[in-house]
């Protein structure tokens, strides 16, 4: 198992660690939700995701139609976000991770949308917006292919 936890700890959560490819994505979205260079989630089945403490410090933004970024609402520390009314994934911010996580990313996304002082090593693949669909897929999000 993996687990996961805000940074004030009220919240914590697990999950197997069987999960599929992940990226960094670049776009500006995910730069603003995680106050960093890139957003790095991964997708989990929701089946599995477990939320094992802190259930009433969870809050909601829906930043779009659907999609749900929940964080802790003492430490503010986003931590997973679902998208659509019955979603099959929970796409989890690796951030969050207290276990040891060895899993390196597929690809860096949106690339043409990253910030002038970001400088990601580009010893992975790269594209300007959405992966290649035969590259690399990445499960429960709005990839236009899948
Ligand atoms: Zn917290
Ligand atoms: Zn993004």
């Amino acid at each position: 198992m993996l687990m996961g936890s805000c940074l004030c700890k009220d919240i914590e959560f697990q999950f197997p660690e069987s999960v599929g490819d992940y990226v960094y994505c670049h776009c500006p979205s995910c730069r603003k939700a995680s106050g960093a260079a890139f957003g790095a989630n991964i997708s989990v089945p929701i089946k599995t995701f477990e939320i094992l403490k802190g259930k009433e410090s969870l809050k909601v933004f829906e930043s779009s139609p659907g999609k749900l970024r929940h964080f802790c609402n003492r430490c503010g520390s986003p931590l997973f976000t679902l998208v659509g009314t019955n979603p099959t994934f929970v796409r989890v911010r690796l951030g969050s991770l207290d276990s040891d996580f060895a899993q390196l990313p597929a690809a860096h996304i949106f690339m043409s949308q990253k910030a002038t002082w970001d400088r990601p090593e580009l010893d992975i693949l790269s594209f300007d917006e959405w992966p290649a669909p035969d590259s690399v897929s990445i499960r429960g999000s709005h990839q236009p292919t899948e």
